[in-house]
């Protein structure tokens, strides 16, 4: 009985403590990594982009420091860090990023030769843990990309 009272009491007094710790770790840790994501930030609009593109799965907004004359990225608005971090139900999520790029393509008339990249782990020059792709295009693009 007195246990059931404090719990009662902790409930009421710290509600946000009750759900902090009655749900599960893993989730708990994605939080954590939303809460401190420069891409969560910008698809919430807590910082500024120069959005390109909106629905209810996707974010797209000019990179910052553009590598070709279209340099867009296109965002899921569900937090995943990567794709060696994918789940399988994340599949549908990854594919739709690139028809979303492709619509974007199209839009801008960058259909003659453009590249969708997603880079993936610090080795292939990932610096923001929350999946992207890269469009790029409206400059001859070489290969192979350095
Ligand atoms: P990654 O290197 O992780 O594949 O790609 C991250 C990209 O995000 C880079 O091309 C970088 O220029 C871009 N970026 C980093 N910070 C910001 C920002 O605050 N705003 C925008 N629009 N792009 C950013
Ligand atoms: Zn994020």
């Amino acid at each position: 009985m007195l246990l059931h009272w404090l719990n009662a009491e902790c409930f009421f007094e710290f509600p946000y403590n009750h759900f902090y710790f009655n749900s599960p770790p893993l989730e708990r840790k994605r939080e954590a990594a939303m809460s401190d994501c420069l891409f969560c930030k910008i698809i919430a609009g807590k910082i500024p982009s120069k959005k390109v593109y909106e629905d209810e799965q996707t974010f797209a907004f000019e990179d910052i420091n553009p590598q070709a004359p279209t340099h867009v990225l296109i965002v899921p608005k569900r937090h995943v860090v990567d794709l060696k971090e994918a789940k399988t139900e994340d599949t549908e999520l990854i594919g739709y990023c690139q028809l979303v790029a492709a619509k974007i393509a199209r839009q801008r008339n960058i259909e003659n030769g453009y590249r969708t990249v997603y880079n993936v782990g610090p080795g292939a020059g990932q610096t923001v843990f929350h999946l992207h792709l890269h469009l790029l295009g409206g400059r001859p693009l070489t290969w192979p990309p350095g």
